[in-house]
């Protein structure tokens, strides 16, 4: 009895818990409309981040905004190569990335995915089972820390990327990150730290 006590309380620890990552200036780095695998570049000690939740059991997701796609700069495939390229060098580092969620659109077009939106989070959510108020956001712009708030969950700027810029115009902007970190890894150290504190059990 009190084995099975013990785990399913570690299942509920880790269950229905995500941590959702932006891509560009998060994942890899900032480089205004990533078009192809030669200039994708992982930013330092991202693999070691991802496997520090992939080893937690928490499951990993990127959601990023690519209008790039409805704008012509890119096609879907060239976004597929990517995807599966940048899959493919965390897998060397033994990171592993759960899913991939896109918004093609174009800001003109008002869609309900493109972030701050949530479509991309409801619809993981949906996917994962997930609990969203339990999950974490981490990017490098504001529209990453709204996307987060919009859906209730806990919001993570990191200082690459755009991340610098962003955090200067925090004064005059009406949200707050819960967290600033220099980086993804400093970031999922801190995510770690957090969920073990239990405030978000
Ligand atoms: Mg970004
Ligand atoms: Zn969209």
């Amino acid at each position: 009895m009190g084995l099975l006590k013990s785990v399913n309380k570690k299942m509920t620890l880790t269950k229905c818990r995500a941590v959702f990552l932006d891509r560009d200036g998060t994942v890899n780095l900032e480089v205004d409309y990533l078009k192809s695998i030669k200039d994708l570049k992982l930013i330092k000690n991202t693999a070691k981040a991802i496997r520090i939740l992939n080893r937690n059991r928490i499951k990993v997701i990127v959601v990023t905004n690519q209008s790039g796609i409805n704008r012509g700069l890119f096609s879907i495939n060239d976004l597929d190569a990517i995807h599966n390229e940048l899959k493919k060098r965390l897998r060397r580092h033994g990171a592993y990335i759960d899913a991939i969620y896109h918004c093609p659109h174009h800001p003109d077009e008002k869609c309900s995915c493109r972030k701050p939106n949530n479509g991309m989070f409801k619809l993981a959510a949906r996917d994962f089972d997930l609990k969203l108020n339990k999950c974490y956001v981490a990017g490098d712009k504001l529209a990453d820390i709204k996307a987060a708030h919009n859906v209730s969950a806990t919001g993570i700027l990191v200082r690459t990327g755009y991340g610098k810029s962003e955090q200067d115009d925090l004064k005059e902007a009406d949200i707050m990150p819960d967290y600033i970190a220099e980086d993804l890894y400093e970031a999922v150290k801190w995510i770690i730290k957090d969920m073990k504190r239990g405030k978000n059990d």
